[in-house]
């Protein structure tokens, strides 16, 4: 699963989720974001590869 690119809420926990911190979904025609807790039960950290990948995508998408 791809991680969010976009700041959202996960619709789990209902906790704002920053980029990098959970995956988004496809649902009914949008997208939704689950964070990384309620998916895998793992604690997500801004050092992350994960996170910094993600903040580099969603940067590079600005155009
Ligand atoms: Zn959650």
């Amino acid at each position: 699963m791809a991680r969010n690119r976009y700041p959202g809420t996960c619709y789990c926990c209902g906790k704002k989720v920053p980029t990098g911190y959970g995956h988004f979904e496809r649902y009914k025609g949008g997208w939704r974001i689950k964070c990384v807790k309620c998916a895998s039960g793992r604690v997500v950290r801004d050092s992350d590869k994960e996170v910094k990948r993600a903040i580099r995508l969603r940067e590079e998408k600005y155009d």
